[in-house]
C-alpha cells in the first residue's frame, strides 16, 4: 500500500496533489504537529485540523547531489535539496531548488515554493520546489 494514501500524513500528500500545502495543527493547544502523527506531540490530544499554509520559507539547510542514485533519472545532475523552514510556523520541509544547478543557497535565504512532482521509477511524487524569493 502506498503510505501517501493511508499514513498519518496522507492529508499532506493529498493537499500537494491539489497544489496546496496542508499541515496538521492540534485542535486543543494549536501546536503544529510535524512530522504528522495521530497524537499531538505537545499535549497528547488526538484532535487535529489540517490547515493550508503559504509556501514561504527560509533555507534551514541544503545539500547538492552530484551522483545518480535509485530511480532519480528524471532529475538533472547536480541538483540541490533544501530543508526549508516555513516563515509562520517554523515547520521544516524537504524540497528541491528549481534551478538544477543554482548558486549555493545561503542559510536563512528567503524562498517561495510551488508544488510540482518528481518522477521516481514508475511513481510520480508530489514535490515542493523552492525558488529564491525576489
Ligand atoms: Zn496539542
Amino acid at each position: 500500500m502506498n503510505h501517501r494514501l493511508d499514513g498519518a500524513d496522507a492529508p499532506y500528500w493529498q493537499g500537494l496533489e491539489r497544489g496546496l500545502l496542508l499541515l496538521p495543527r492540534c485542535r486543543t493547544c494549536a501546536h503544529w504537529c510535524w512530522p504528522a502523527g495521530h497524537r499531538c506531540s505537545a499535549c497528547g490530544s488526538t484532535g487535529m485540523v489540517w490547515e493550508e499554509r503559504p509556501l514561504r520559507a527560509k533555507v534551514y539547510s541544503w545539500t547538492r547531489t552530484w551522483h545518480r542514485f535509485g530511480y532519480t533519472e528524471s532529475l538533472d545532475l547536480p541538483y540541490v535539496t533544501v530543508v526549508a523552514e516555513l516563515e509562520d510556523c517554523a515547520v521544516r520541509l524537504m524540497g528541491r531548488m528549481d534551478d538544477p544547478a543554482p548558486a549555493n543557497p545561503r542559510i536563512g535565504e528567503a524562498l517561495i515554493g510551488r508544488v510540482d512532482e518528481t518522477v521516481v521509477g514508475q511513481d510520480r511524487i508530489p514535490t515542493i520546489v523552492w525558488s529564491r524569493a525576489a
